[in-house]
């Protein structure tokens, strides 16, 4: 009986499924126009070296201003995207308005990194490398060891041999590549055995509670630790408050990012906040704690 409900179920949820395809459809033709119109922004979050509180390089996050909704985070928009015909498209437009900030920033005066998320199917794709390849040979003032490449642990789920090959390919263009999220896979150590990487960048979840949580502390030591013996430096994220930071300095990690630096700004007040943070930041690891 249980079975021919089953049955029937399946059939009564038809039209649901037709609901679902409806939507989805919709959503993507206004992500398409919302390209199309250049809806899209990108925010910059500061990343400081530890040793002299430097800016050294600035994590683009992307960002919608919908016209109806106001502005958009990742988490409200890019599930949207998962397995569509867009996550190229959007992944190219990051690519280059992120590259193209970074020469702003080179006009300025500044040497300051910039660096892109990539999203799997992106990375997997097969324009993706020599797409960065002709890019990078028709900005030639550009120097690709001033961009760093975000992957997520899950990237390399599908074809971990194929992400290693396209991510070699990357780093020999001068391109640097950092592993996010770290620690929150299924098989991290496998990635980080695997994976042709430059840095890594330890979870935020980790690091917010390390100071409450005893075991959250272990993880982040353990994975200093684990990277200083792979020979890689770490970078720390949700670093929150002044204590946080001088923790994670304490356990020998050598970048910083969070809202207790700086919240994600939009592009046009990085050079400001790099001014201001310039004349502030001396103070801050060593003592007093508040951010600029
Ligand atoms: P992520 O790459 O791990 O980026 C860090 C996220 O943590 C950002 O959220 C940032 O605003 C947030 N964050 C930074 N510091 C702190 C802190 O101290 N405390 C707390 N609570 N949060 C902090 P955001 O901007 O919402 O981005 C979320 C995720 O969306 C990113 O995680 C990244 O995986 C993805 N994403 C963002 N922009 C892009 C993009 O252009 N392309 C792709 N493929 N993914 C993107
Ligand atoms: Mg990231
Ligand atoms: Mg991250
Ligand atoms: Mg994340």
């Amino acid at each position: 009986l249980a079975k021919e409900m089953g049955r029937n179920q399946f059939h009564f949820f038809d039209p649901g499924l037709d609901e679902y395809r409806r939507q989805r459809r919709n959503q993507l033709m206004e992500l398409t126009r919302a390209l199309e119109n250049e809806e899209f922004e990108l925010h910059f979050q500061p990343q400081i070296r530890v040793s002299d509180s430097k800016l050294v390089g600035l994590e683009a996050l992307i960002r919608w201003n919908h016209p109806v909704r106001g502005q958009l985070t990742p988490g409200d928009f890019l599930p949207m995207l998962d397995n569509s015909h867009l996550e190229v498209p959007l992944g190219q437009w990051v690519v280059k308005e992120a590259i193209h900030q970074l020469n702003v920033w080179k006009t300025a005066g500044e040497d300051f990194a910039v660096s892109i998320n990539i999203n799997a199917q992106h990375l997997m794709d097969r324009s993706f490398a020599t797409y960065l390849e002709s890019y990078l040979h028709s900005h030639a003032e550009l120097d690709p060891g001033q961009i760093t490449l975000e992957v997520l642990e899950s990237t390399a789920l599908e074809d971990t041999k194929r992400a290693s090959n396209v991510l070699a390919t990357c780093r020999s263009l001068g391109l640097k590549v950092a592993l996010d999220d770290f620690g929150t896979g299924f098989s991290s150590l496998t990635y980080l055995r695997t994976l042709p990487v430059d840095l890594i960048k330890i979870d935020q979840t980790f690091v917010r509670n390390m100071l409450a949580n005893a075991h959250d502390r272990a993880i982040v030591e353990s994975v200093i630790f684990l990277a200083q013996r792979f020979s890689r430096p770490v970078l720390a994220e949700g670093v929150e408050t002044a204590e946080h930071a001088r923790a994670l300095r304490d356990m020998g990690c050598q970048f910083l990012q969070g809202y207790g630096i700086a919240r994600p700004i939009p592009a046009r007040q990085v050079l400001d906040w790099a001014r201001q943070w310039r004349h502030h930041s001396d103070c801050w690891l060593s003592g007093s704690g508040a951010g600029p």
